[in-house]
């Protein structure tokens, strides 16, 4: 009898509006139907499964399966989403990217212990400033060239540079946030009267598109050669890589509106033939026509698609 009016007292709990009890406080998925008793939030299953293996700092039951006493009720209509936010998120950094329950594991673990476990962004805490000084030294050791030992190195992201040269897996979110602080860093200096809030979604660039492709030089005669290539729709740009982890751009290829004569034929100019892959196409530009080739039709498709997108849109000032 107990634990049913307890179970409708919670699920009571988290119809009410306002509480912020109607989305997981992690993730933000609606309807959780999980509680951590120990911190006072509702969760969704999959951060529950985090939250379980924190069983220091939470310990979770399930609102429907689990015998709720009459205390942890209490508790939980004491405190709730909304209360821990106001603790647990009090300064959360704006370039700090806040998962959600689509993001991997990795940051979704990242974001609850950095919340709950390093207590990061309770007020007065000031455990993220190596974070947000736009730079961050780390170790990795890392397996030496010529030897079969792990070796220590130093890797520094600098904010002034923007390179990140490699993380280790247990600071993975760290470096991330790292990244985006030095970002948004150069973008308040670069756009010092913008609001945050219009700021923030630059933090990360936004790839329409990406993969690989081989490409031929100038001339069309040159060999082809297998790229890494990202399309960047806000920048207007198609760069490549020599792979997808390489630190620095290979080359750049700006996308202009069809206005100013840009245009994609889906054929390679005459008398031009792709080495391994034959599905290609040519972006034309007023200086240059780049020759690009993909491994399949779909490829080819896609990125003539998303090329096209571009090319439509007029360019702003
Ligand atoms: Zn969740």
């Amino acid at each position: 009898m107990e634990s049913y009016s307890g179970r409708m007292a919670l699920l009571g709990l988290l119809q009410a509006s306002g509480a912020g009890n109607t989305h997981c406080a992690d993730c933000g998925v609606p309807d959780p139907e999980w509680a951590s008793y120990k911190l006072g939030v509702f969760i969704c299953l999959n951060c529950s499964g985090i939250h379980r293996n924190l069983s220091e700092i939470s310990r979770v039951k399930s609102l429907r399966l689990d015998f709720w006493e009459h205390d942890l009720v209490e508790f939980m209509k004491k405190h709730g989403n909304l209360c821990a936010k106001a603790i647990y998120e009090a300064e959360v950094p704006p370039f700090y990217y806040v998962p959600q329950s689509k993001d991997c594991l990795v940051l979704r673990e990242q974001w609850i212990r950095a919340k709950y476990e390093r207590k990061e962004f309770v007020a007065t805490s000031i455990s993220h400033e190596a974070c947000t000084s736009g730079s961050r030294e780390g170790f990795l050791w890392k397996r030496g060239r010529d030897s079969k030992q792990f070796l220590p190195r130093q890797f520094i992201l600098s904010a002034s540079d923007g390179v990140l040269k490699y993380y280790t897996k247990e600071e993975i979110v760290d470096w991330f946030n790292a990244i985006r602080a030095a970002r948004f860093h150069y973008l308040r200096t670069a756009f010092p009267t913008a609001p945050v809030s219009e700021l923030v979604p630059k933090i990360t660039r936004s790839y329409f598109k990406e993969g690989y492709m081989e490409k031929t030089g100038p001339t069309h005669k040159e060999i082809f050669k297998k790229r890494w290539f990202s399309l960047d729709s806000q920048e207007r740009n198609l760069i490549y890589f020599k792979d997808p982890l390489a630190a620095f751009e290979t080359g750049r290829v700006i996308i202009g509106s069809k206005e100013h004569g840009y245009e994609v034929r889906a054929s390679l100019p005459r008398g031009v033939k792709g080495k391994r892959w034959k599905a290609g196409f040519t972006i034309v530009t007023p200086k240059r026509e780049f020759v690009l080739t993909c491994e399949n039709d779909r490829e080819q498709k896609e990125w003539m698609e998303a090329l096209n997108e571009i090319i439509s849109q007029p360019m702003t000032a």
